[in-house]
């Protein structure tokens, strides 16, 4: 992340180097709250890495490390917030099918145009190509498959 000019401004006054509890990974408690508090300066007061860097008294590479893994986190945390347990929605198009006569996976896969081994594997019924079964599915393809099958996304919910 760092780059070569910018790692070379006053690192001898300042804290230029890498916290040495997490390696400079950003993981550690004094870390994640610097981290978080570079992130708010930049993003919501709108000060620029230098400013920043001057008022924590780090670099402005440094500062720029920081706000990247904060950015990091964040997008990881969203990821995960729009993720499902396929286990969850198995369990509800079981009960789909249970109570619907004359419907499969195949069926399924044909109302969403997909192929059966397709929705399968997004399903975790069969492992993907890496031979893992997929654990989690994206909420949007979830919400698509739960559409298909005549009912609202919010029921996924109380499976
Ligand atoms: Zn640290």
């Amino acid at each position: 992340m760092r780059t070569a000019s910018a790692s070379t401004t006053r690192a001898s006054t300042i804290t230029a180097e890498p916290c040495s509890r997490c390696d400079g990974r950003g993981t550690c408690p004094s870390c994640a709250q610097r981290r978080k508090h570079a992130w708010r300066l930049v993003t919501v007061d709108g000060l620029s890495h230098e400013e920043t860097a001057e008022r924590m008294h780090l670099t402005p590479a440094r500062v720029r490390l920081l706000v990247a893994q904060e950015r990091d986190r964040q997008d990881l945390e969203r990821y995960r917030l729009n993720m499902i347990a396929t286990e969850r929605v198995r369990t509800f198009l079981e009960h789909e099918i249970e109570r619907t006569p004359g419907l499969n996976r195949a069926e399924i896969a044909h109302y969403l145009d997909m192929k059966q081994i397709d929705l399968d594997r997004q399903l975790g019924y069969e492992p993907g190509k890496n031979g893992r079964r997929q654990r989690k599915v994206g909420i949007e393809a979830a919400s698509r498959l739960v559409i298909a099958l005549g009912r609202a996304p919010h029921e996924l919910d109380g499976c």
